[in-house]
């Protein structure tokens, strides 16, 4: 459907989102908060999304027919995950207005496209190099420095899809460890801090970014997002204006994670961007007026931005599979708010749900 829709969106509309995990869930919690209507679409039936959402599709991404109707019964559709097919917001937009859009995808989906939209627009990110063999390898590595990862192009996320590479007598097992396909070499950056800016964008152009998060990964995975960030203001205001220049040139509506690395030296690159809300992000649902999950779905219903200042210091914890079990003790702390997604079994590597600890605002 051509140009947007009446905006804002009133109350009682229907806002269709494609995935059914933990974010989706979240979004349609918010959605219902404004009086606005939820419709999940996944193909797994019964996911976190599903049981707090007006109406949810199961139906397989490629299924026309199911996509179709489901655009027609929606008002806008938006997305809890970036690894979107083209063809499926393609079909959805035959249908209805797709928030954020197809260009935000195609650079956050390829990991080539995506280093090479943050370099165009001035930006800086780890040394880096295509990959489309086993023999680029060794010419990258000179240009990248050692150790460097390997990382596929396409579908990676939480770490997957990436191996390290110390010498160019790896690159053989490295290109085989990945599944042999198209791929980066990053330089490996002895960061000082791993941090995020989660921002949104309306569709009247209209940006706000949240407090940096200062994050810690375990084995590739989001463990803890800690706000204030305790970097230097500079610092911290170099990384939201880098999020604001992101969303800018995409001209993007929604909500958008952009995770960086604080380099020795001071010098801040960018490691990837999300277009979605994100989970480090979480905290503001405690810390915060109007977290990222209603911040989204304000954009993406035309709304007005709600007010993201932080009124208190926050600790988000990812709960990863047996963590969850902790559920009664971490029900019962002071201070924190326990968050279940529903997920029935807690298999290893599983984000079951989190915690967020908030405490008053401080340094
Ligand atoms: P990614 O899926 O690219 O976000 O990578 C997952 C995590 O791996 C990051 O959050 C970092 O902790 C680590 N990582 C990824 N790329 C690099 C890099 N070039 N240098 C150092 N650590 C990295």
């Amino acid at each position: 459907m051509a140009g947007a829709p009446p905006t804002p969106l009133p109350p009682g509309s229907v806002i269709g989102i494609l995935g059914g995990g933990q974010l989706g869930r979240m979004l349609a919690i918010a959605a219902a908060r404004l009086g606005l209507h939820a419709h999940v679409f996944d193909p797994s039936p019964g996911g976190p999304a599903s049981e707090v959402a007006r109406e949810a599709t199961a139906a397989a991404y490629d299924d026309t027919a199911a996509l179709e109707a489901f655009a027609r019964a929606v008002d806008v559709a938006t997305f809890e995950f970036e690894n979107v097919p083209a063809s499926v917001a393609e079909t959805l937009a035959r249908h209805t207005v797709v928030r954020p859009n197809a260009r935000a995808f195609a650079v956050a989906q390829d990991r080539t496209e995506e280093k090479r939209f943050l370099e165009g627009i001035g930006l800086t990110c780890a040394p880096w190099a295509p990959i489309d063999s086993a023999d680029d390898i060794a010419a990258a590595l000179e240009r990248t420095g050692a150790p460097a990862i390997l990382k596929t192009r396409l579908m990676g996320y939480d770490g997957k899809g990436q191996v390290g590479v110390a010498a160019p007598d790896e690159a053989e097992a490295a290109w085989a460890t990945i599944g042999a396909q198209p791929a980066v070499l990053e330089g490996r950056v002895a960061f000082t801090a791993e941090l995020s800016v989660i921002v949104a964008r309306g569709a009247d152009g209209v940006t706000v970014a949240y407090d940096p998060g200062r994050n810690t990964h375990e084995d590739g995975i989001l463990h803890r997002t800690v706000v204030p960030a305790g970097l230097p203001a500079a610092v911290l205001q170099d990384a939201v204006l880098a999020a604001g220049r992101i969303a800018s040139a995409l001209d993007y509506v929604g909500v958008l994670g952009v995770e960086l690395f604080l380099a020795p030296g001071g010098k801040l690159l960018v490691n990837e961007i999300a277009p979605r809300v994100h989970n480090t992000g979480h905290w503001t649902i405690e810390a915060t007026a109007v977290d990222q999950f209603e911040q989204h779905m304000r954009a993406v219903a035309g709304w007005p931005l709600g007010d993201g200042a932080r009124h208190a210091n926050a600790e988000m914890t990812n709960l990863i599979g047996e963590e969850a079990h902790r559920w009664a003790a971490i029900a019962s702390e002071p201070g924190a708010a326990l968050h279940l997604y529903g997920k029935a079994e807690a298999r290893a590597g599983r984000k079951m749900g989190h915690v967020t600890r908030v405490s008053p605002l401080g340094p």
